[in-house]
């Protein structure tokens, strides 16, 4: 007898970050900044009072309501989650069942398509103009004649760092059936949220992160904000105890130490801008290789033959960016590490 892996499994390869030790990471999209050490104390104390012996609360309420605040939204909107990743799986696997087809859009996050396939349901793939913006027009369209029963993107859109108006989004929700679900991971760095209009749709859900502008990857920690049915619903479709005793209490910690938040949070939008300005600079002095998008996140996405060369020559350097084919991602850095960058960076494209 032998045991065979089935079909979607035997395609499946782990998820394999770079391993290895580099000084400067400006592949992740995470946060430059840690967090201060009275924060790492407070954390310290009320870990140690956590109940060990016990499961977590199934609803984490206490890192909701905090995260609710911090948002201004109602706590019974909120589902937490094992990182937004978590959340998509969810969601994907939840709100869709065989035979359904969902709508993603090329090129963004992979992780849609990847739970779409764990899911069995048809995709359909927006492909975005050279511009790489959404025409709101097609996508409706797309999604009504293919009847597809989930839509889901990143806004702003991972790896494009491009944002799409609030008034588009909400078209593409009022004009299909689909369940429409925006991930706005990097919201807090542009200015477009749906987070706070959930209760005036039936087919919305937005994700969060706590892992970019909150600078908290390392815990795991996302949320869905939708109305109270489908909140109810998938508090009902996750499993009970998603999110540990330990993420709940830092999470709240966390999310509470809002003037800090948004300090951090507005000086990343000021570095990326920065870094968006000195890389065009750049660009103009080495006769244009690159094309640069002008970043609504904390990253700055460019378009350019030479990527696997310059990600090659940035790694042999100990700089990581992400390389995706004729493209290449650079997340903002401190001010050393972006220097750093953009130095190595020169001597690559003038040589
Ligand atoms: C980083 C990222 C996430 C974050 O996922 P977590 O599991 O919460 O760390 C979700 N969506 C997009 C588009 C991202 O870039």
């Amino acid at each position: 007898m032998a045991y065979e892996l089935n079909e979607k499994l035997e395609k499946l390869v782990p998820y394999e970050p770079i391993k290895g030790i580099y000084p400067v990471r400006l592949d992740a999209n995470e946060s430059y900044f840690n967090i201060s050490l009275s924060a790492k104390m407070q954390i310290i104390k009320a870990i140690s009072e956590i109940c060990f012996n016990r499961y977590p609360d199934p609803t984490s309420y206490d890192v909701c309501k905090a995260f609710a605040d911090f948002y201004g939204l109602d706590v019974r909107n909120v589902v937490a989650g094992n990182g937004s990743d978590e959340l998509i799986g969810v969601i994907i696997n939840s709100f869709t069942q065989k035979g359904d087809k969902i709508l993603t859009m090329a090129p963004d996050f992979s992780m849609y398509k990847f739970y779409a396939s764990l899911s069995e349901v048809e995709v359909v793939e927006y492909q975005k103009s050279d511009g790489l913006v959404i025409n709101p027009d097609d996508v409706i369209k797309m999604a009504n004649d293919n009847n597809v029963k989930l839509i889901i993107f990143s806004n702003p859109c991972n790896p494009t760092s491009i944002g799409l108006e609030r008034a588009d989004v909400r078209r593409i929700i009022k004009e299909t059936n689909a369940l429409v679900v925006v991930d706005e991971a990097y919201m807090d760095f542009y200015t477009e949220p749906l987070i706070t209009e959930v209760n005036g749709y039936d087919n919305l859900i937005v994700l969060k992160t706590a892992s970019k502008a909150i600078g908290m990857a390392a815990i795991r920690l996302g949320f869905a904000v939708s109305n109270e049915k489908l909140t109810y619903a998938l508090m009902a479709a996750k499993s009970p105890y998603n999110v540990n005793s330990i993420t709940q209490t830092i999470g709240k910690i966390i999310y509470s130490d809002r003037e800090n938040l948004r300090k951090a949070t507005e000086e990343i939008k000021n570095s990326t801008e920065k870094l968006y300005n000195d890389l065009s600079k750049l660009n103009s002095k080495c006769g244009y290789p690159l094309i640069i998008y002008k970043p609504d996140t904390n990253f700055v996405f460019i378009k350019t033959e030479r990527a696997e060369e310059i990600y090659n020559a940035l790694l042999a350097e100990g700089v990581v960016i992400r390389n995706m084919g004729n493209f290449i991602r650079i997340t903002t850095g401190t001010a050393k590490e972006n220097k750093i960058l953009l130095t190595k960076l020169k001597t690559i494209l003038k040589g």
